[in-house]
């Protein structure tokens, strides 16, 4: 897996939310100082401080417009820290002000970043917040109290970003672990119904192939018998042995293969015809006829799915019809004597139809 770009953000949006806030709260604080303080002692000092405002409300009407990926993906936001570096330590030389509170404002942009972007543009941003308050420090006072002063802001910094980017390391890591445990059935390692849903969605929005998308649901005949014959440790052998069957029939990057639930899966086929995906499904039930489940006493238990498939925009429309019209199929499907295919039949019937009940969609 390619390992995330180190110079963009965590999160673009929250970043954007983030950083329009602290620009918000910045553009009011440095417009009183302007108005009513230090900032204003002289024309000079009040045109540099209005050039701020300026600069500030500009870059918080940037944020608002252009949507938070296109910013990240132009490093925007590593250059949004770095010119709010820049822009107070400006306004701390311009307005000859080396206080600790003029100071202060350097820990915007460092808290920021550290919170929000990865390692390299915290670094970069915590680097440039350090040398930057060097510089104006030597630049507005004699040497001593200079070094003095960055000694104690540098630290400060440098160990509130070091606190803060750990923290954002962890948070991510626990976030990519909730990810897994959501998108992946722990038993069987297939992606589980929220990332089937999300990838047919996809699909029936895209189609580039115009061949259509096809959805084959497979289950497992008499599982339940498998499990009071064998115990469920054998059911679950089961369940991993028709899985890994299935993966290894599909092509890596032509279809998705999930869990639905107890011994359902679904295979999504997307630019797949329906004929085709009638075949596939075929090849599957003879598949799983052919490898029967090997035992721990050598062994070898008999399997059998049965298998419903449906096409849209053959079958059906939308999501949800679709997984309705590979349900009927299915259900057809164990009516008709299980180890079988059946397709779906077009239009999807509907209860008010008076047609025999169908299998409730998964
Ligand atoms: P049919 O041919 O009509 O599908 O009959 P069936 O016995 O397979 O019926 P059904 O598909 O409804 O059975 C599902 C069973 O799967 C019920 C439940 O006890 C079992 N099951 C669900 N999840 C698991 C699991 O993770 N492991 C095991 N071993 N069994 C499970
Ligand atoms: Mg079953």
């Amino acid at each position: 897996m390619r390992s995330a770009d180190p110079l963009r953000a965590r999160d673009p949006r929250a970043s954007a939310h983030a950083i329009v806030l602290i620009m918000g709260v910045s553009t009011v604080v440095l417009a009183l100082l302007t108005t009513f303080g230090p900032n204003s002692v002289s024309s000079a000092t009040r045109a540099a401080s209005w050039a701020g405002v300026a600069v500030l409300v500009t870059t918080i009407a940037l944020c608002r417009l252009v949507p938070a990926e296109r910013v990240d993906r132009a490093g925007g936001f590593v250059l949004i820290g770095l010119a709010g570096v820049l822009l107070i330590c400006v306004l701390n030389v311009a307005t000859d002000d080396p206080s600790a509170g003029a100071q202060a404002f350097l820990a915007f942009p460092v808290l920021w970043a550290a919170s929000h972007l990865r390692w390299a543009a915290v670094a970069l941003v915590t680097a440039a917040a350090v040398v930057g308050n060097g510089i104006t420090q030597v630049l507005l006072q004699p040497l001593e109290p200079a070094m003095h002063d960055q000694l104690v802001i540098g630290t400060v910094l440098v160990v509130a970003a070091v606190i803060l980017g750990r923290a954002a390391s962890v948070q991510d890591r626990l976030v990519a672990a909730l990810q897994q445990q959501a998108d992946v059935d722990p038993l069987t390692g297939l992606v589980t119904r929220r990332v089937l849903d999300d990838a047919l969605t996809g699909a029936l929005e895209r189609d580039p192939t115009g061949d259509g998308t096809a959805l084959v649901l497979l289950d497992i005949d008499s599982f339940k018998q498998i499990n009071d014959a064998h115990g469920h440790p054998v059911g679950d052998d089961a369940l991993v042995h028709l899985s890994d069957l299935v993966r290894r029939q599909v092509r890596a990057g032509d279809a998705v293969v999930g869990r639905l639930g107890g011994d359902e899966l679904a295979l999504l086929l997307p630019g797949c015809a329906a004929e085709t995906a009638a075949r596939r499904a075929r090849e599957l039930v003879e598949a799983v006829r052919a490898a029967p489940l090997p035992r721990a006493d050598g062994g070898a238990l008999p399997l059998s799915i049965s298998v419903g498939v449906a096409h849209a925009p053959l079958h059906a429309a939308s999501v949800r019809e679709l997984y309705a019209a590979a349900d009927a199929a299915l259900y057809q499907a164990k009516r008709a004597g299980r180890d079988r295919v059946e397709v779906a039949v077009s239009p999807v019937p509907r209860p008010a139809d008076g047609l025999p009940r169908q299998r409730s969609a998964p």
